[in-house]
């Protein structure tokens, strides 16, 4: 792989406080979770906020509803794996199951820049239609806002969705306990860097395909199998490190993650290098981390490698959490790792 002449990356260790948003603001890290507690959890904070789930559980007429939304910006709208469309279904779809709800109805809204050509638009909503029939939702309802040329980005899509939870399970960050083993479902690091890699022109052997995916059913799997999951959580902007670090503040646990256990593709590997990232910091559109009791994680590892297209390729791992300063060593809960 060959290096692009120039770079225009931000530096990784943006000012820690700031009178004005940063693009840091957005990347799904300490300063995301600064902007949260500093602007938006005073401002709105209830009970299903403070859960700093993926999406809200709330009781509807004995029934148990999770409702979440995502807005995506990503650029290029196309990309090898996928495209802002496909992105806008599974993103939301997506948070939906980590509520362990199965996603039924969406919203799109879609913030359009004049000059966009029909036939791009054509091609997301194309994209978006046939990502929701094979997630087993339907978009009920939708806005198009236009903006002046230079005002936008092309396009940027708003989902938000709605999905019936069927279990009596409480799924969330609060749930983890000292002990807990922690699945991860595949490789990460492929989704952020399909975007960057092309963004930034570096020219490589093969190229990095988003995971870019629907997650109804491995964690309908791991329901079904009567595995009590205690959190699940989707590793989308900030990576798998971000994702356990606001699970580990939550929770009020320590949570150790060995990283030579964490598959990562030997080209999203060579391209974090050249772009000084680290591939657990990066963003996946189709992974995911659950958290189960110890005791099943057998059981739960068997549910996933179970269903159909899975490689069945497992690594070891020696992931857990433990009580905050336990110092808990070698002494580690070993976790299983399935690939797809
Ligand atoms: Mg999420």
């Amino acid at each position: 792989m060959t290096a692009p002449a120039e770079f225009s990356l931000q530096c990784p260790l943006p000012a820690a406080h700031s009178a004005v948003i940063l693009m840091a603001h957005g990347g799904g890290g300490r300063l995301t979770q600064q902007l949260l507690d500093r602007v938006f959890y005073p401002a709105f904070g209830n009970p299903y906020l403070q859960a700093r789930h993926d999406g809200a559980a709330l009781e509807v007429g004995g029934h148990r509803l999770a409702f979440t939304t995502d807005s995506f910006v990503v650029q290029p709208l196309f990309f090898p794996g996928g495209d802002i469309g496909k992105l806008a279904v599974c993103g939301t779809v997506n948070d939906l199951a980590m509520c362990g709800a199965r996603p039924r109805w969406l919203s799109a809204g879609f913030i359009i820049e004049e000059g966009l050509p029909i036939e791009t638009l054509d091609r997301v909503v194309t994209s978006m239609k046939t990502a929701a029939q094979a997630a087993g939702v339907i978009i009920v309802t939708g806005d198009t806002k236009v903006v002046d040329k230079g005002k936008g980005d092309g396009l940027f899509i708003n989902t938000a969705g709605i999905g019936l939870i069927e279990t009596s399970l409480r799924i969330d960050p609060g749930q983890v306990r000292p002990g807990d083993a922690i699945i991860l479902n595949g490789d990460v690091g492929r989704h952020g860097l399909a975007v960057l890699s092309l963004r930034q022109g570096l020219e490589l052997e093969t190229a990095i395909e988003s995971d870019c995916a629907p997650l109804i059913e491995p964690v309908h799997a791991l329901l079904a199998a009567g595995i009590e999951v205690r959190c699940l959580r989707d590793l989308t902007r900030g990576g798998l490190a971000s994702a356990v670090n606001e699970i580990a503040t939550v929770a009020g646990v320590d949570i150790e993650l060995d990283e030579a256990a964490i598959p990562v593709n030997p080209e999203v590997r060579g391209a974090s290098e050249i772009l000084g990232l680290d591939p657990l910091y990066i963003a996946n559109e189709g992974r995911f981390v659950a958290f189960v009791p110890p005791g099943q994680l057998a059981e739960a590892v068997a549910a996933l490698r179970a269903l159909p297209g899975v490689n069945r390729r497992s690594a070891s791992a020696g992931s857990r959490a433990g009580p905050v300063g336990s110092g808990y060593g070698a002494n580690w809960v070993s976790c299983g790792c399935w690939i797809s």
